[in-house]
């Protein structure tokens, strides 16, 4: 059993994975959580344990209630939960409002908004000093989207994030007296699998020219950003946003 736990939702690709190896190598025992590919997943847990890391993966919908408790179950076979990463996120096919479903509406929400409140409360009844827990810290995935909106294409995933937004910062200011510090990352253009997913395969390379750096933002870079927030480095910092986009909805 060790006291440094953490689970890193939508673990098995993109950002997940990147921050689940980042983590192996901070010392951290992972939960790689994934819906669907466990190929993938099991891909992130070998190269963690290739280098001598600890690492399970397991299969669960975020938005699903019964699948959450299964998550943390498997986090508490670990050891103590330190940190929940609140990754796993979709997007979907280019749609502008007036065509939009209510299942199209509802899975993202599910998944994006109510999946992150659900793995949220599960960590805090764990972390929670009033709980006998040892405090902890939770890090949400945010996006550019929610500042631009994302007209004509996905104004529901945009909206979505910026309740993720206004969560962060609500349940930063109810839980800071438990000794759990709770941020959020906001990249932008990344180079990850949810843009095929989003039926855009295209969307990095024609969105490159119009990045202020020129260039998308790697995994990596967004993991990097993540692992400070979560480790003690950032002990001063709660409620904070930290903007991964390379300057986009920043600079002008
Ligand atoms: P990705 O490459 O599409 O990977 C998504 C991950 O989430 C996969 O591991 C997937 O599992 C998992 N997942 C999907 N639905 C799930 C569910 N219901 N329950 C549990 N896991 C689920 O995505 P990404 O680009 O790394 O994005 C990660 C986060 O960053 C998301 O919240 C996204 O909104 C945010 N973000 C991304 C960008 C970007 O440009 N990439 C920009 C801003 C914000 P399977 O492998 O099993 O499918």
């Amino acid at each position: 059993m060790t006291d440094k736990v953490i689970i890193v939702t939508g673990g098995s690709r993109g950002i997940g994975a990147a921050t689940a190896i980042l983590a192996a190598k901070a010392g951290y025992a992972v939960v790689v959580n994934y819906a669907a590919n466990a190929e993938a997943a099991a891909a992130v847990v070998a190269e963690i344990e290739a280098t001598g890391g600890r690492a399970v993966a397991v299969a669960g919908d975020v938005g699903v209630e019964a699948d959450v408790m299964a998550i943390f179950a498997a986090a508490d076979r670990l050891g103590t939960l330190a940190v929940l990463v609140n990754n796993a996120g979709v997007v979907d096919l280019p749609s502008s409002v007036a065509d939009m479903s209510e299942a199209r509406l509802e899975r993202m929400f599910r998944i994006n908004v109510i999946g992150s409140f659900l793995c949220a409360r599960e960590a805090i009844n764990r972390m929670a000093l009033s709980k006998g827990g040892k405090g902890g810290a939770i890090v949400n995935l945010t996006s550019a989207a929610a500042k631009l909106g994302g007209p004509g294409q996905f104004v529901d995933y945009a909206a979505s994030k910026g309740a993720i937004d206004t969560f962060t910062v609500g349940l930063a200011k109810e839980v800071v007296g438990e000794g759990i510090r709770v941020t959020a990352v906001r990249p932008g253009i990344i180079e990850t699998d949810i843009h095929v997913s989003g039926g855009t395969p295209d969307r990095v390379a024609e969105m490159t020219p119009n990045l202020p750096m020129k260039r998308p933002g790697t995994a990596e870079e967004v993991a990097k950003a993540i692992l400070w927030l979560a480790s003690p480095e950032a002990s001063y910092s709660t409620g904070a946003i930290l903007d991964v986009s390379g300057g986009r909805a920043i600079l002008p």
